[in-house]
């Protein structure tokens, strides 16, 4: 089992398209649930999907917690994955790598737990300063049935407190694309220290870009509203203090796990719209005024200067994406809060919003806000999904990477949905660069055909 901490070869028995898992290529026809709180139809989809697994995450959460280092267990597919999406990382000292099961290990001719435990011991002899180290499972780990929680138990009675060894599934068996994320948080959610006091504060919660970071927090001490803790931290030695007080405010909407672990270590969910755009930003600060009980005239002066700013920046993209159609496959779990950005603060017209899947504790404020008729899809049959866009024809299609290429080929203008997550895009000032991607796909399309 050698450590690669960067590599670009694949070649594995165990390749396979990424977040296919076998069962998942059982195409069984779509089913309507009954009205939803938002009266909106649902068209549940349970066939062969196309998305990313939950691997993907590393990328953006090795940028986040810079002492915190993720040694994924698994093929060279997916060291070649993590690699190829987290690219430029290879000019910095990387903070992840793979122990690649070879096909010794697969076999089961090698003892994976002492090889793996080989492997943790080179690197944190090389790399002493590693405070947390995450065990990430892959879908060859979980088809040999390593117990990666059992390993990270035992290497935890030999490096702790040096360094705190947590694991958690990236694994396309079990996650998709940002569900990487959510399993990466729930792991530290038994860790975090419990709160002193029954005191109010506020905990956001999910990855964010930590200049997006600054400008909220001083959004929030403008508005008066403090203490306020980010989870996940920079730093991971640092996690936040969770308990009777905590008022999670959620910045992503794919963190169900970890939500639901926060609530039962007696934190209270404060339920939101997210904060792309204008609007979502407004309501997602505004949850939180009502919480601290800050007045709206308070609240209203303390965010008009940024409110300003980010209308003057979304503004000259208004008019080019007004009327546009938009199709939005299933794949970052995003899809929902950006239709809803697309629709009403940019004046396109939905076609269909995919999503992987529709958590209502998460997600209801959201689907309130979309317009009267959307068709709402969770989960994927690709194929008849690929039919229903085509059919449509729309001006922008959001999608996975392995959809983009084929759909451009037949003259498709494409988003791809990996980029909406790695780029900074909540708040006010990044308003105006959400709506500019969107634009930015068709321009490109209409300077190819001109
Ligand atoms: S975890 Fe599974 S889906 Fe993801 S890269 Fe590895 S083999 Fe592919």
């Amino acid at each position: 089992m050698p450590l690669e901490p960067c590599t670009t070869s694949a070649n594995s028995a165990l390749e396979k398209p990424l977040g296919q898992s076998p069962d998942q290529s059982v195409s069984q026809p779509p089913t309507a649930t009954p009205k939803t709180g938002a009266d909106l139809p649902v068209l549940k989809e349970r066939g062969q999907r196309e998305v990313f697994c939950g691997l993907t995450g590393i990328v953006w959460l090795h940028r986040k917690m810079q002492d915190a280092f993720f040694l994924v267990v698994g093929s060279r597919t997916c060291a070649h994955l993590v690699q190829s999406a987290a690219g430029v990382m290879i000019f910095a000292e990387p903070r992840f790598g793979t122990a690649v099961l070879g096909e010794r290990d697969l076999a089961g001719l090698a003892d994976a737990n002492e090889e793996l435990e080989r492997v943790v011991e080179e690197l944190l002899m090389r790399r002493p300063d590693i405070n947390t180290l995450f065990l990430v499972g892959s879908c060859p780990s979980e088809v040999i049935k390593l117990d990666l929680a059992k390993a990270a138990e035992k290497l935890n009675h030999r490096y702790f407190p040096e360094t705190r060894v947590l694991n958690y599934s990236g694994s396309g068996i079990e996650t998709t694309f940002t569900q990487g994320e959510d399993t990466c948080l729930a792991s530290m959610v038994p860790v975090m220290p419990a709160k002193e006091t029954e005191t109010a504060e506020l905990l956001v919660v999910g990855s964010l870009a930590d200049v997006v970071e600054d400008q909220f927090q001083r959004l929030f001490s403008q508005i008066g509203i403090g203490p306020v803790a980010f989870f996940p931290p920079r730093r991971a030695a640092q996690l936040p203090q969770v308990g009777k007080g905590t008022k999670l405010l959620v910045a992503q909407p794919f963190l169900s796990e970890t939500v639901r672990l926060l609530i039962n270590r007696g934190a209270e969910l404060l339920p939101s719209p997210y904060p792309f755009g204008v609007e979502g930003t407004t309501a997602w600060l505004r949850t939180a005024a009502k919480a601290w009980r800050i007045d709206e005239e308070t609240f209203e002066a303390a965010i008009a200067p940024a409110v300003t700013r980010a209308n003057m920046g979304l503004d000259r993209y208004r008019e080019l994406l007004s009327g546009r159609k938009a199709f939005l496959f299933p794949d970052s779990q995003l899809e929902i809060p950006l239709a809803r950005f697309l629709s009403r603060e940019c004046g396109m017209d939905l076609i269909e919003v995919g999503t992987p899947y529709i958590d209502r504790m998460l997600m209801d404020e959201e689907i309130a806000l979309l317009p009267e008729g959307t068709a709402l899809s969770e989960g994927q049959d690709v194929e008849k999904q690929l039919d229903r866009c085509r059919e449509a024809r729309p001006d922008i299609t959001v999608c996975g990477l392995g959809l983009a290429n084929p759909l451009e080929a037949e003259g498709l203008s494409t988003k791809w949905s990996i980029e909406l997550v790695f780029s900074p895009l909540h708040g006010y000032d990044q308003a105006g660069d959400l709506a500019e991607l969107f634009v930015r796909s068709g321009e490109r399309r209409r300077r190819l055909t001109v």
